[in-house]
């Protein structure tokens, strides 16, 4: 590893849990009781739009609800005090990290807290409902704006990026995620062709435990923090 090695990591709902939000996959597949294909699916939004918006109002408006927990916080301390290159893929759409306070923070799912316009394209920072029909900010036509998400079947953010990241990166973790949503689910193996380290953190073996180098089991409130605590030390 060079002096200052490069660290990428992902994380997954599972980091988000312990501050109450839910996970995907805990109840049978389904996400707070409802069928992906019911809303996480563009085919789903046209179906039936006011379902698909009063799902993603109720998800915004719980985040007033939680606040981010003792391995949001870890990720963030490291970042601050990392001197190699740092860079936080996130799969979920809280604001859970943001709020824990990060600069290199990439939401490769969209977030709860911006809307999508999708008569003229923009995506604007939005924290009330986006049932109603309410204006575009930017274009200022009503009647277009769609929660900021990347449904099943369309193209994740900021791939680019994250695929050079990964291309330098020395070490990989992923964290609290399933391994079971592409592409996030492959980035193991990209930080492996790029021959970096790789660990996973997770409350149980995931199906991508195999590919990684090393995995550590339990709740990521306690693994995170700890992991961190170690990284920081060995500098
Ligand atoms: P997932 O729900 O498929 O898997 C969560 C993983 O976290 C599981 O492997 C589980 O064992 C683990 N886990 C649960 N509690 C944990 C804990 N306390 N500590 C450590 N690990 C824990 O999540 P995913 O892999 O991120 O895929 C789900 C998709 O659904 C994502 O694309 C995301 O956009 C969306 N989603 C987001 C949120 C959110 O923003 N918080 C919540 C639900 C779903």
């Amino acid at each position: 590893m060079s002096r200052h090695p490069n660290i990428v990591i992902l994380t997954g709902a599972g980091i988000s849990a312990e501050s109450g939000v839910p996970t995907f996959r805990a109840s049978d597949g389904l996400w707070e009781n409802h069928r992906i294909e019911d809303v996480a699916t563009p085919q789903a939004f046209r179906r039936n739009p006011t379902l698909v918006q009063t799902f993603y109002d109720q998800r915004r408006a719980f985040l007033g609800q939680v606040n981010p927990n003792a391995a949001h916080l870890a990720l963030a301390r490291l970042e601050a005090a990392w001197k190699g290159d740092f860079l936080l893929v996130t799969q979920n759409v809280d604001d859970l990290h943001d709020r824990a306070g990060h600069n290199q923070l990439l939401h490769m799912h969209g977030e709860l807290n911006s809307a999508l316009c999708t008569r003229c394209g923009a995506a604007r920072p939005w924290t009330g409902p986006l049932l109603g029909n309410p204006t575009c900010p930017a274009c200022r036509q009503p009647g277009g704006l769609r929660p900021d998400i990347v449904w099943f079947g369309e193209m994740p953010y900021h791939m680019n990026r994250i695929e050079a990241a990964l291309a330098a990166c020395d070490l990989f973790v992923s964290i609290g995620t399933s391994g079971a949503v592409y592409p996030a689910a492959g980035f193991v193996g990209w930080a492996r062709d790029a021959e970096a380290k790789t660990l996973e953190l997770n409350l149980e073996p995931s199906a991508g435990t195999p590919m990684f180098d090393e995995a550590r089991h339990g709740p990521a409130s306690v693994l995170v923090p700890a992991w961190v605590e170690e990284v920081l030390g060995s500098r």
